[in-house]
């Protein structure tokens, strides 16, 4: 397997947890499949659907930081995004770093942490043993100074930087790197991962430019990722620094369309995107009360590919029933009662799960 691959395999299982509705009865729902609590059904054909992105939204959306030596990053930016639920990727170029526990806290709070090189070189100009020094120092130190992080699915090119070689090499460290500029289609190939375009928003501030992209994201079901670099609670303006009233309208413009976008860190989309283009979900019926379903993946890993949300159309007669959705005899979640046609929930890849209706 390639390096690539594998590491994305590692990260996957620490990323995504699987899990549908919230349980509506925890008492109830302990009892496993027995076909006498089991409502039957007849004459089931559909297949399953894999969402272009999580809990099926339309578009995705991510947003990043950039540069290690921008205090406003733990300061500012990242409590605005906690008061709104929202998650960042902070990119960061480690040889300067001395003190670890701001960045340690972000991590602990669900943040994504991302190499950003480990001396902010322009990479393009780097010859092939320069560029293993700077994606290998930055990746270890990342590793060796956070508690808890077992990957560092993401990179950000310095000045946008980049060159073919040293975009291939991104690759052996990380999942996906960000190069260009414009907003990501719903797929992209392995190489287009290394070169993942964003959205950097520089001067001037005038805010609907930065609300086109994410607007565009959503006509075209893609992925959008805006960067910053420092955000100023003093409501200071320049070239990297933004007044914390205007960052605040960007948030907040995204924040009311989150019924639309699934707010992912860097890591999160690329890794969902890598493995719903791997995996091919296999639906068959048992027992006429069963859909059993197979997320196949056979170019990933096992346990360690995450999940994917699906969206399962009911047999006619489940309508108005709970739907247990069970792995290897353990129940993983059940899904609300409701007249609902369809619903939507997350199922690990590489895994066979059964869904039945509770009578
Ligand atoms: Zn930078």
């Amino acid at each position: 397997m390639k390096p690539f691959a594998r590491a994305l395999l590692i990260v996957a299982s620490g990323l995504m947890a699987a899990g549908c509705d919230k349980e509506e009865n925890p008492v109830k729902s302990q009892v496993t499949y027995q076909a006498d609590l089991a409502v039957p059904f007849a004459g089931y054909s559909d297949s399953v659907r894999v969402c272009a992105w999580k809990d099926d939204k339309r578009a995705a959306y991510s947003v990043a930081f950039d540069d290690a030596t921008r205090s406003s990053h733990y300061l500012v930016s990242a409590p605005e995004l906690e008061a709104r639920g929202m998650r960042g990727t902070f990119n960061l170029n480690t040889k300067g770093i001395t003190d670890w526990e701001p960045w340690q806290k972000l991590f602990d709070k669900g943040h994504e942490l991302a190499s950003h090189s480990w001396s902010h070189l322009r990479m393009g100009d780097l010859d092939e043993i320069a560029l293993h020094r700077e994606f290998s120092l930055a990746k270890s130190d990342l590793l060796n100074h956070i508690k808890g992080l077992k990957e560092v699915p993401s990179f950000t090119f310095p000045m946008g930087s980049s060159s073919a070689l040293a975009r291939a090499v991104a690759l052996q460290y990380h999942h996906s790197a960000r190069a260009g500029s414009g907003v990501n289609a719903a797929v992209l190939t392995q190489e287009e991962l290394s070169r993942v375009k964003g959205v950097g928003v520089y001067p001037p501030y005038d805010m609907s430019r930065f609300e086109a992209p994410v607007n565009e994201a959503l006509e075209r079901g893609g992925w959008v990722l805006i960067y910053f670099h420092t955000v100023s609670a003093a409501e200071e303006s320049g070239d990297t620094t933004i007044p914390l009233s205007l960052y605040r309208v960007h948030l907040d413009y995204v924040k009311i369309r989150a019924d639309q976008f699934w707010l992912a860190t860097q890591g999160e989309a690329a890794t969902y995107l890598y493995a719903r283009e791997a995996t091919e979900p296999q639906l068959t019926t048992r027992e006429e009360r069963i859909l059993q379903i197979t997320m196949a993946a056979p170019n990933l890993r096992g346990e360690e590919a995450g999940s994917l949300s699906v969206v399962v159309r009911k047999p006619e007669e489940w309508r108005d029933h709970a739907i247990v959705v069970e792995l290897d005899g353990a129940i993983l979640t059940t899904i609300a009662a409701s007249p609902s046609e369809q619903f939507v929930c997350d199922l690990p890849v590489n895994k066979t799960v059964w869904l039945w209706a509770r009578k």
